[in-house]
């Protein structure tokens, strides 16, 4: 699979106002501001495509990006964000478990994580979430460049043994590209295409 075009197909705050079109979708999850929209650029080779963090009003909902008039990139809300109240995260739990469990055009997950830490306890609830529903889930351990590359094995390891994983996340940078092909092609295989 290659990635020739991508647009911003819409924000949707609940499940009912999702697009209908029955295309395949590939969900992004994972802490606020680990680096999903910028992963979002890096993959559509686009510099505003997705609004990154430092954008005020970033809105929280499920931001759908149509690839190649062919699959959806879906934006979930992030988890953990600070600033919101207990029932506003309760409600983005409450949808991105709605959106997981019953999506039929759900593909698979691309579970995002921060290289340089230890994985949060929400991240391994969620790994453990889809490893328990049988999702297809590629980890992506991002912000590669901001650690030495001599790094990289020792934190991916621990990351892998932490989140449970059968094998190491892929390592990443939206800022270098590095990992950008190996995602396509892991997309890919998630898509069928
Ligand atoms: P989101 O909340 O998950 O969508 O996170 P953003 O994509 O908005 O990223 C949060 C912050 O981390 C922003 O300031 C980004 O510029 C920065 N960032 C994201 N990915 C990378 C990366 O791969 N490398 C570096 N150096 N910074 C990154």
């Amino acid at each position: 699979m290659r990635v020739k075009k991508a647009e911003f197909k819409g924000s949707y705050v609940d499940i009912e106002s999702l697009p209908a079109s029955g295309l395949p979708e590939i969900a992004l999850a994972g802490r606020s501001n680990v680096g999903k929209s910028s992963l979002i650029n890096c993959l559509a080779n686009r510099r505003n495509l997705a609004l990154t963090s430092s954008t005020p009003g970033k809105t929280r909902t499920i931001n759908y990006y149509l690839f190649d008039d062919a699959w959806f990139l879906v934006d979930l809300p992030g988890y953990g964000y600070a600033k919101v109240s207990q029932a506003e995260r309760k409600r983005w739990s409450l949808l991105i478990e709605k959106y997981l469990k019953e999506r039929r055009q759900l593909k698979g997950v691309v579970q995002v994580v921060d290289i340089r830490h230890h994985p949060t306890e929400t991240d391994k609830l969620m790994s453990e979430w889809l490893g328990y529903h049988q999702i297809p889930r590629t980890v992506v351990a991002t912000k590669a460049d901001k650690i030495a590359r001599g790094k990289w094995k020792t934190q991916l390891a621990a990351i892998q043994r932490e989140l449970r994983l059968s094998d190491p996340p892929l390592c990443f940078s939206s800022l270098t590209g590095e990992g950008r092909d190996e995602l396509v092609r892991a997309i890919g295989e998630m898509v069928g295409i």
